[in-house]
């Protein structure tokens, strides 16, 4: 799954599209964090690939 992940420059949303769903504004590749088990945008990314799995018809 290596599928790059973009974020909104607008609403800070993440999302793979080029183009925010949420606020229209455009999205760029996040700066590469630093690994942290913390990880507070986990949910965003997890919410991101389900739901590229389920337009996928993978789930
Ligand atoms: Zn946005």
């Amino acid at each position: 799954m290596a599928k790059h992940i973009l974020k909104c420059t607008g609403c800070g949303h993440y999302s793979l599209k080029s183009i925010c769903p949420s606020c229209q504004s455009q999205t760029i590749p996040p700066k590469p964090a630093k690994y942290s088990p913390e990880d507070p945008y986990g949910h965003y990314r997890r919410q991101v690939k389900r739901s590229e799995l389920i337009a996928r018809g993978l789930l």
